[in-house]
């Protein structure tokens, strides 16, 4: 997969495209990375690729004259050109998830005000990092790429291990323990460190079911929730009201021992 980023400053994300496991990848062949600087082509001898607002205001503008000249310089013409701009669609893991699967992603970094509105027209999406403002869109570019290209087969090693993560799976993910078993008298979960891998897989879901009802309960709605997760979900404090709201289905019946019929007196 290639990732081609426009930017005025290529420097400051050459180091992040060169080591770990983004640089062992590029080393491999799996991902390319072409940082191009938009001075390269301010058509003139300044490189200057700025200039004021029409209408007045603070600060400067990028010229969209360069940004087109910059994206028509690529070879091949890229599956997205993605505008990095706090007014754009939020960044998430669905999105990342489908921007995985094109082959060759334009990404367009900003910095003063901005680029000149009619940037628009020369791209497939403008994507936010979140609500706030950054002084430039490089540190945006480098979350969308990270977050992008791990979910390349071969990135990271063993798919499932993405799969599990928090938002891929639906669910915020569970949490993890490593060495020392016990540290500062706490210690690791009794289940974790036993070899029963149906109790771990169940007190894995169920964790991460009580993490994400307490921390993020609007993804409830679309993780796809099995009537053993409702169960879970009703013993960590959700009401029954509740988990219709979230569409989850009813949690398994609890098989009841029969009760002998109380004895009919004679008459
Ligand atoms: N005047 C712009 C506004 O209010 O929407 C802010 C421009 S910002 C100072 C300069 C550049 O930083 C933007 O063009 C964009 O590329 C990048 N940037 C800042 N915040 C961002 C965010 N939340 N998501 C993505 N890019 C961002």
């Amino acid at each position: 997969m290639r990732f081609s980023v426009f930017t005025l400053f290529p420097e400051l994300l050459r180091p992040f495209t060169q080591e770990a496991l983004l640089g062992r990848a590029a080393a491999r062949g799996l991902l390319a990375f072409d940082l191009i600087d938009l001075r390269e082509y301010a058509g003139n001898r300044w490189r200057k690729v700025d200039d004021a607002p029409y209408g007045g205001g603070a600060g400067m503008v990028i010229r969209v004259d360069v940004a087109a000249a910059a994206l028509e310089s690529l070879e091949a013409v890229p599956d997205e050109v993605i505008l990095l701009t706090p007014a754009g669609q939020r960044f998430d893991q669905k999105m990342a998830e489908e921007l995985a699967q094109q082959n060759h992603l334009a990404l367009l970094c900003g910095r003063y005000e901005g680029f000149d509105a009619r940037v628009e027209t020369l791209v497939t999406r403008e994507v936010s990092l979140g609500d706030f403002v950054m002084m430039g869109g490089e540190a945006a570019a480098a979350c969308l790429l990270e977050a992008v290209a791990r979910l390349r087969p071969g990135v990271i090693g063993d798919e499932q291990s993405w799969r599990a993560d928090s938002y891929s799976s639906g669910l915020l993910d569970y949490p993890e323990y490593t060495r020392p078993a016990e540290w500062r008298a706490q210690a690791v979960p009794e289940v974790l460190q036993g070899g029963n891998h149906a109790a771990i897989e169940r007190w894995r879901r169920d964790r991460a079911l009580e993490r994400t009802l307490a921390r993020r309960p609007d993804l409830l709605a679309t993780a796809g929730l099995t009537p053993q997760d409702s169960a879970a979900l009703l013993s960590a404090g959700l009401s029954a009201e509740q988990l219709a709201q979230v569409g989850a289905p009813p949690p398994p019946r609890k098989s009841r021992k029969k009760t002998p019929a109380p004895a009919v007196p004679e008459s």
